[in-house]
């Protein structure tokens, strides 16, 4: 049967970036992917697909009432399903509700018994944990979340809520954590600030992934480092990933920090981070 995985994080904090990488490098070792976007931007799977857009689960219900497979589906590289559940009319309706629609519509559309998926990625929006975003790991969509997390507090306090949503539900039959992904760290206190994260709350990072040119350049093109760029030390750490993420199950329930937790935490940080910063201006190093 096939696995279920969700990949959660900020806004912008690279998560379609990072799990279409995921798929395409599952997809060179031969395995059946499906991606299905649960961002109503809509544009998970675009660097699968060369750059285009690809109608929204969503748009083609409120469009044509019947919608088939071929409605709503690409092939990307590699032979990656590509899906996009897409977003209610901004302003009106409930994101999280759309999700479900999407994910209920594939069950009719029996596209897991026909397309035959050995791992299925959920890309989702994770900035509100409302119950709305919460869908894909609290309905029994995916057995296993992931977070996508920088160091910067914003990205790390949107992981905390979703730990918080993960901890509330998995007890009960939701999604287990399999643990962070570290994207786009630079700074030299930024590892250990994720590390320490992980530490305090339980879990383990699954992986480090640096900024590079390679992705932007890729992303111009509509492609994965995985297909731009296959001999890259990218796409070896992308592949790296992706074997941890699908071979690896290796789950907790993490330990969310509490509001004061969270900003005594951030606060140890800030003043261990200046200190650090003044003792290099001191020693005539830069920052
Ligand atoms: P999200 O899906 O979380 O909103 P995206 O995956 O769309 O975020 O990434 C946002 C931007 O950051 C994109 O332009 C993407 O190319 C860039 N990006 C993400 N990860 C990296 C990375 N490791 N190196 C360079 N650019 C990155
Ligand atoms: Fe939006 Fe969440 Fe409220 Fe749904 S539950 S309308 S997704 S904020
Ligand atoms: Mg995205």
């Amino acid at each position: 049967t096939a696995k279920h995985i969700a990949i959660y994080g900020k806004g912008g904090i690279g998560k379609s970036t990072t799990t279409s990488n995921i798929s395409a490098a599952l997809a060179a070792e031969g395995y059946r992917v499906i991606q299905v976007g649960c961002d109503p931007k809509a544009d998970s799977t675009t660097i699968l697909r060369g750059g285009d857009d690809l109608p929204t689960v969503l748009d083609t219900l409120r469009e044509q009432g019947r919608v088939t497979l071929a409605d709503i589906s690409a092939t990307g590289f590699g032979g990656v399903l590509c899906i996009e559940a897409g977003g209610p009319v901004p302003g009106v309706g409930c994101a999280g509700r759309g999700i479900s629609a999407a994910v209920d519509l594939l069950h009719e559309l029996e596209v897991f018994e026909q397309f035959k998926p050995d791992v299925v990625l959920y890309d989702v929006l994770g900035d509100v944990v409302c119950g709305g975003f919460a869908v894909p790991i609290r309905d029994g969509i995916a057995e296993r979340a992931f977070v996508v997390t920088s160091s910067d507090f914003m990205a790390v306090f949107a992981a905390n809520n979703l730990f918080k949503a993960i901890s509330k539900y998995a007890p009960s039959g939701g999604a287990r954590l399999g643990g962070i992904i570290a994207n786009g760290l630079q700074a030299p206190y930024a590892r250990p600030l994720v590390d320490d994260f992980a530490a305090r709350t339980g879990t383990r990072v699954i992986g480090y992934v640096p900024r590079s040119l390679a992705v932007a350049q890729g992303e111009l093109y509509g492609q994965t480092v995985i297909q731009s760029a296959p001999q890259s030390e990218q796409a070896a750490i992308y592949r790296a990933l992706a074997r941890v993420v699908v071979g690896d199950e290796d789950t907790t329930i993490p330990r969310p920090l509490n509001g004061p937790a969270l900003k005594g935490w951030a606060k140890s940080w800030g003043d261990r981070i200046f200190t650090e910063e003044a003792a290099l201006v001191e020693a005539g190093g830069g920052v």
